[in-house]
């Protein structure tokens, strides 16, 4: 995408990733898989191939068991297609397993097995305890891909190019967030309540317990880009994990500090801070851009109330877009902006005015349209309210069959029945049937008929036997009986049949 490729910041600096305990190493191959917080990924987020080998693998039952063992929601996690799936750990990986409100990423892994190289799609990469576990696919043989995988057999691991769009979006995003978050709390004292990395290209959200006015909101805007703009510095500070000296949840529940709260499987004894020079420090696990340069936050004017009926609580939402998710929105919008201003013939800035004449001018022509109806109406009624005058018989019948392209077909053939029934004399009896199909007709087109007269009982009687003769479903009360016909209304068949329905009562 070349949106990415203007945007890619080529290597990490080596001030980036910082171990600031003593104690602290990053474990050899010889020795234990790196655990999750010391990952290749995590020392180095712009990586894009990577070369180690594998710890162990095993066949996975994620296809066999259906519910997730693990109470927590999984963000954005994958459907695992069917098929055997080798769960690999390797020592150690560029591959991000989900965690911390970041989705897994995707990726390939190259085995060199006798000298074949092959790749491998990995569909995602979880934690399990402190190691990251990549699911493999398996296209073919079961036990071939174990011997592939076995044991320290060397393998390349790369995210490829939709993997690394997926994640350079991903880190955009996360590392805007932890931006959005301090300067929230910091300038107006408005914790993060949870926040969600939706799927791209809709706009992420950060929960807040109130909602924002556009000014504060644009305040935010304008100093995080002015932040961004300074290219202010992101690195990471990593040292061993005392759970003792973390925050407790009384902490957490000030919402600042989503992250921060270790999940409890979590055993990989490693504790990261995230940094952006001079504006925040947060415990995360995710990977993080190492400058905010080119982040450039939008943050829709707006905020989204919710009420959680489960606890009883209203919180707010407010949506934001950052490096290439705001770029492919601004793509959208402004092919939107352009298709609707080429449709009104006028520049983008006219389009609100002319769109709300449209508007306008539509509402008057349904006015319009609607008494030149009515006045119509009228005369139809009229026409047919001077034939019974006339007639001679002692039960005047008559079908009358319109075209009409209107949604509202039966409300105006209901307007006719009104008005004749308003003019009948009350010693002429009369049955009217009307119906109205629309000028094209296809086997769904729904055709209207309406049934009335002076007398309820006869008018029920024809309904009835419309339904049968025409096959027209419908029902009716007092002196008016309405119903529809699904399909081609022809003259010669369902015209014909009305009429002998009419002249047998
Ligand atoms: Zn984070």
């Amino acid at each position: 995408m070349a949106a990415t490729a203007q945007l890619l910041l080529p290597t990490t600096p080596s001030t980036y990733h910082r171990i600031i305990s003593p104690t602290l190493t990053i474990p050899t191959s010889d020795r234990a898989p790196v655990p999750v917080g010391l990952l290749a990924c995590q020392r180095d987020p712009l990586l894009r191939t990577f070369d180690t080998e594998v710890h162990k693998a095993c066949l996975s039952e994620a296809n066999a068991k259906p519910a997730a063992k693990s109470g927590k929601k999984a963000v954005n996690a994958p459907t695992l297609p069917k098929g055997p799936i080798l769960e690999v750990i390797l020592h150690d990986t560029i591959l991000f397993p989900e965690g911390g409100g970041q989705p897994t990423d995707i990726g390939i892994i190259h085995t060199k097995k006798d000298g074949v190289e092959k790749p491998w799609d990995v569909l995602q990469v979880k934690r399990h305890g402190g190691l990251a576990v990549h699911y493999v696919k398996v296209d073919g043989d079961v036990e071939a891909a174990l011997q592939a995988f076995s044991p320290k057999s060397p393998v390349s691991v790369s995210l490829g190019a939709e993997g690394y769009d997926k994640r350079y979006d991903h880190m955009s995003m996360h590392t805007s967030q932890h931006l959005l978050s301090a300067l929230l709390e910091t300038r107006l004292d408005i914790p993060t309540l949870s926040w969600s990395l939706t799927t791209s290209p809709s706009p992420c959200y950060v929960e807040l317990p109130r909602s924002m006015t556009p000014d504060e909101i644009l305040s935010i805007q304008t100093e995080a880009n002015r932040l961004v703009f300074e290219g202010r510095k992101v690195h990471v500070e990593v040292e061993e994990l005392n759970r003792d000296t973390l925050p407790g949840t009384q902490t957490t529940e000030g919402g600042r500090f989503v992250g921060k709260a270790l999940p409890d499987d979590y055993t990989g004894g490693v504790k990261r801070v995230i940094v952006i020079d001079g504006v925040d420090r947060n415990p995360c696990c995710g990977t993080h851009l190492p400058s905010i340069k080119n982040l450039q936050l939008f943050l829709l004017p707006h905020t989204e109330s919710l009420t959680r009926s489960s606890s009883n609580t209203t919180s707010t939402r407010l949506y934001f877009l950052a490096g290439p998710r705001l770029i492919t929105h601004l793509t959208s919008t402004h092919s939107l902006l352009t298709a609707i201003s080429s449709l009104l013939s006028c520049g983008a800035p006219l389009v609100p005015d002319r769109v709300a004449l449209v508007v306008d001018e539509r509402k008057k022509a349904e006015k319009r349209s609607q008494d030149v109806e009515e006045e119509l109406a009228k005369y139809v009624a009229a026409d047919l309210h001077a034939e019974i005058e006339k007639t001679e018989k002692t039960l005047f019948v008559k079908h009358v069959h319109r075209i009409d392209d209107s949604s509202s077909a039966l409300a105006f053939l209901s307007t006719i029945s009104t008005h004749l029934a308003a003019k009948a004399s009350t010693d002429k009896s009369y049955l009217v049937v009307l119906s109205s199909t629309p000028s094209s007709l296809t086997s769904t087109s729904t055709s209207v008929v309406l049934v009335f007269g002076s007398d309820e009982a006869l008018v029920k009687k024809v309904g009835d036997q419309l339904k049968t003769a025409v096959g027209i479903k419908g029902g009716g009360k007092g002196l008016k009986w309405s119903g529809k016909f699904t399909g081609v209304w022809k003259d010669a068949k369902e015209g014909s049949a009305i009429q002998k329905v009419l002249e047998s009562v």
